[in-house]
């Protein structure tokens, strides 16, 4: 398997790369994001002999047809130690753990035309009770294997305002060669997130709470990152959701939420998905790509709507940070959707010349719009139809609303994200396609407006009852690029 840039086009400004060779890496040093050069295709057979797989064993047969130059006796041994009930521990009284990804069923209505099934796919048992621990343990694990290969060490810096930071961390403590640097705005966390990542006494993770806010962070980083000398010597690295690895490792779970909702592979379902970056909503399109059966998939925002703009309109209009609105699900609080790049390079037919030119577009006057219309750069969103996005967007109040009605209809408790998710899913129920709405994050993680929504704290899962008490270590640091470099230096000694 070979992958491409979405920018190479007729000049090939960028030679294919093996699934080794892209998975420390970033962007493609065109500036565009890597994609197989073609999507594997899945048979029916295939499909149904699957029925029957744990979910590392399903995320092994997955992942073998991507990562075709790691072993599969390597492979079986990854995922195996990736996805077990220990680490996948935290699932909701009733859920079956060892499923990793179990279903929960929400409502089930007979009516004309066959039932209105939703349903709700728990992803946030991790460590870190976010979705984004399912690609992160395996990135730690896929990383260790591959340093301790080439006998090679990477430094991972980044910033986080929550949840990438600490699923990372979580990925990345204990593992040998590998150190995380990681920058977040201080006492700008809500206290759940900070103990989580602060109370970790790992030797081989920094927490450095800067004295700024978010911003401030993901620019000492874009600086450090572009000083290249530095970034060579000290083997920077980073684990932004354009990482392909990541984006893979997420299709694993489309299709055993598919496989789990469905007795045969005539029947199709759909997935809502509480989308930012449209990471995760990128591996369901390659889902749906290698022909697993899904009917729809509807990208949820909240009041950060680019992408439900485009998904309406056509027109992908990014935003300034300053027009970025601060809001109860913040791990949606995007401006600019990095992965979507990806889907748009399917939609204009793998055309990297026009992608590298929208995508410039995007930089220079801040959107493209390919509604057909007068003056549009063209006409393709009469195809986003054939690909079966929908989107829709909440509000604040939707999110209150959402998360008291699924505790009184249904008994359980569901986070922000989760609300925009379940909000935006019954606005496209289809009576015979069963609806799967990607549960991102628990609720004990965004306290502050369950108790708003319900008067009452959301439950902690067991472990996590007073992780604010626990001893933290972390440095606090002005943001100031020399003083970070010198840091990092201090500690990796290169
Ligand atoms: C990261 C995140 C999202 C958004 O996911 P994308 O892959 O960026 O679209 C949604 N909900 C939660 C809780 C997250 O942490």
């Amino acid at each position: 398997m070979q992958y491409v840039s979405t920018r190479s086009g007729s000049a090939q400004s960028c030679p294919p790369q093996s699934f080794s060779d892209i998975l420390l890496g970033g962007l493609a040093p065109d500036g565009g994001l890597y994609l197989p050069a073609a999507y594997p295709r899945i048979t029916g057979e295939e499909l149904n002999a699957w029925r029957k797989l744990s979910y590392a064993d399903l995320a092994y047969e997955v992942l073998k047809k991507f990562a075709t130059d790691i072993p599969d006796a390597d492979l079986k041994a990854l995922t195996r130690k990736t996805y077990t009930a220990e680490v996948y521990c935290n699932a909701r009284e009733g859920d079956d753990a060892s499923q990793i990804t179990p279903l929960h069923l929400l409502e089930e209505t007979v009516g004309r035309g066959g039932a209105r099934t939703l349903m709700l796919q728990a992803l946030s048992n991790g460590p870190t009770l976010a979705f984004k621990d399912m690609a992160m343990q395996l990135l730690g694990n896929l990383f260790e294997y591959t340093l301790a290969k080439n006998n090679a060490e990477l430094n991972i810096f980044g910033a986080t305002s929550g949840d990438t930071g600490s699923a990372a961390e979580y990925a990345m403590r204990g593992k040998k060669g590998i150190r995380v640097f990681m920058l977040s705005p201080h006492k700008k966390m809500s206290a759940f997130q900070t103990a989580q990542m602060f109370s970790l006494q790992d030797p081989n993770i920094f927490n450095i709470a800067v004295n700024g806010v978010f911003d401030d962070c993901q620019d000492m980083v874009k600086a450090v990152s572009n000083d290249l000398e530095f970034k060579v010597r000290q083997k920077i690295g980073t684990v932004n959701s354009i990482n392909w690895a990541r984006v893979v490792a997420q299709v694993v779970y489309y299709f055993r939420g598919y496989l789990a909702a469905t007795t045969d592979n005539t029947q199709k379902v759909s997935f809502t998905v509480p989308s930012g970056n449209f990471g995760n909503i990128c591996a369901g399109h390659i889902a749906r790509m290698m022909g697993l059966p899904i009917d729809k998939l509807v990208a949820a925002t909240n009041e950060n709507d680019v992408l439900d703009e485009f998904f309406r309109t056509g027109v992908y209009r990014v935003r300034k940070s300053a027009e970025t609105y601060h809001t109860s699900s913040p791990s949606m609080d995007i401006s600019k959707a990095s992965n979507f790049e990806r889907f748009i390079f399917d939609l204009l037919g793998r055309d990297g010349d026009r992608v590298r030119a929208l995508f410039q577009k995007v930089e220079t006057h801040g959107g493209f719009d390919l509604s057909g219309k007068p003056g549009s750069d063209g006409d393709e969103f009469a195809k986003v139809a054939q690909y079966g996005f929908l989107s829709g967007k909440s509000t604040h109040q939707d999110r209150l609303d959402t998360i008291r009605d699924v505790q009184d209809e249904y008994g359980i408790t569901i986070d922000t994200h989760t609300a925009d998710g379940v909000k935006v899913a019954r606005e496209h129920l289809t009576p015979g396609v069963t609806m799967i709405v990607l549960e991102t994050a628990l609720a004990a993680k965004f306290n502050e407006t369950i108790l708003e929504a319900l008067g009452t704290d959301a439950e902690r899962p067991a472990g996590f009852e007073n992780i604010e008490a626990l001893p933290q270590r972390f440095d606090v640091m002005p943001a100031d690029v020399e003083q970070m470099k010198a840091f990092i230096a201090k500690h990796t000694g290169l």
